[in-house]
């Protein structure tokens, strides 16, 4: 009996018609219908991924967005609680179905006052991480008015199109975390004769986008591509975050809590004001004697503060959240067989170098690169598979002089 031919049990064709023809059980497949089937696997995908989105958003309430938070950022309860609020309203208001009971909930884009390296980027981070939604940084201090050298406001949705893949409609629902909001405030308070580019003006322009309008943005950003092509963003469903240190904000903070105390109100009821951390009795009028426009306080409705960190908290994020610094190089050092520990006196010792050195969580990290560098140079092609790290280890590998080049990056 002559051999049966094989053939494509999806579309038929016979073996020498196809390129590459892969048996299964009791099937074959051929080149061109797996083609076929994975373009059908990627549409479905896209479009679950969408309705993922909207299910999950749906299922997160604030006390779980808030145990999501707790899991990368340590302390900083206030601001968790006000962010959790925040995200779940806006998420609400993303979702909600057309009504017509005039009722329009407004865009709760949030403002985090907190001296830098306090968490107010990872805050962005970890929402958007949660949310699953792209997320763009920007730095305010290179945005200028349209027409000056710099970036105009439209970059910042240049900058969310690129990281959302240029799917627009998940650009439209992302993340913008604007960094050094302060750096734009205006100079003085006079109405300056000479034009204020990237301070008011600045602000003027963000205006807009905060609110929700459509823009024409370029998709490869600035203006050495004048050919391309504009894209429409809607930003009226973009979540806007701002973060600034506000440097000398506390003085303001100062003053008009004093003047509150001369008036009878706060004496009467006693209250006993924590001068070490004054941020938390931040209000809009702080912002706006700072040199933010009342129209762009009115656009970040959501105020929060950065609690300063302290050793305890310092330490905590040396090794408690998710992806802690520790935990990484524990990781890294599993990978070559090694077993690393640390000892508590180590750890103390990092975190008072990083206070005395005022270094901030940041410089955890570069603290850390510079204690185990020649360990991670060496260990890999050694026979040693235990590195512990004491105090003393640790001294020995910070000289003064490295000491003072890490604060002069950082
Ligand atoms: P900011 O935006 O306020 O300047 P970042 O969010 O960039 O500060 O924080 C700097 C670094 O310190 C980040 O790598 C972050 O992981 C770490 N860090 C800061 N604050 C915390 C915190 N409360 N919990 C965990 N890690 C933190």
């Amino acid at each position: 009996m002559a051999k049966e031919e094989l053939e494509c049990s999806f579309c038929g064709r016979k073996k020498p018609e196809t390129n590459l023809l892969i048996a299964g059980l009791d099937a074959h497949i051929c080149d061109r219908c797996i083609e076929q089937a994975h373009g059908i696997v990627l549409e479905e995908s896209k479009q679950s991924d969408n309705a993922e989105l909207s299910s999950e958003l749906m299922l997160k309430k604030p006390q779980q967005i808030k145990a999501f938070l707790d899991e990368y950022i340590i302390g900083q309860e206030h601001t968790k609680k006000v962010m959790s609020v925040a995200v779940y309203n806006h998420y609400k208001r993303l979702l909600q179905p057309p009504s017509d009971d005039d009722i329009e909930i407004q865009k709760s884009n949030i403002i985090m006052v907190g001296q830098t390296g306090t968490g107010k980027t990872l805050m962005a981070k970890t929402v958007a991480r949660m949310l699953n939604v792209p997320l763009a940084i920007v730095d305010a201090t290179v945005l200028t008015e349209a027409g000056y050298v710099g970036e105009d406001v439209e970059s910042i949705l240049t900058r969310l199109l690129q990281a959302a893949d240029y799917n627009l409609e998940k650009a439209e629902k992302g993340i913008v975390f604007i960094d050094e909001i302060d750096k734009i405030a205006r100079k003085s308070d006079n109405p300056s004769i000479t034009r204020d580019v990237s301070g008011e003006g600045v602000q003027q322009a963000l205006l807009k986008l905060l609110e929700g309008t459509t823009v024409n943005v370029p998709p490869k950003g600035g203006r050495k591509h004048p050919d391309q092509k504009f894209i429409e963003v809607n930003t009226e469903h973009i979540l806007f975050i701002a973060g600034g240190a506000f440097d000398g904000i506390e003085k303001k903070i100062s003053k008009r809590l004093n003047l509150a105390a001369i008036g009878y109100k706060a004496a009467q009821e006693g209250e006993v004001l924590d001068t070490d951390n004054l941020l938390q009795y931040i209000i809009p009028k702080d912002l706006k004697d700072f040199g933010l426009i009342p129209e762009i306080i009115g656009r970040l409705p959501v105020l929060t503060y950065m609690d300063p960190l302290d050793a305890n908290t310092l330490r905590a994020i040396l090794t408690e959240p998710k992806n802690a610094i520790i935990k990484q190089y524990k990781k890294l050092f599993e990978m070559d067989d090694i077993d690393f520990t640390i000892t508590d006196g180590a750890l103390a010792y990092i975190v008072e170098k990083a206070i005395e050195y005022k270094l901030g969580a940041r410089g955890l990290r570069s603290l850390c690169e510079e204690i185990l560098t020649d360990a991670m140079f060496e260990m890999p092609s050694s026979k040693d598979d235990k590195l512990n790290v004491t105090k003393a280890y640790a001294e020995s590998k910070l000289t003064k002089t490295t000491l003072k080049k890490l604060k002069a990056v950082s």
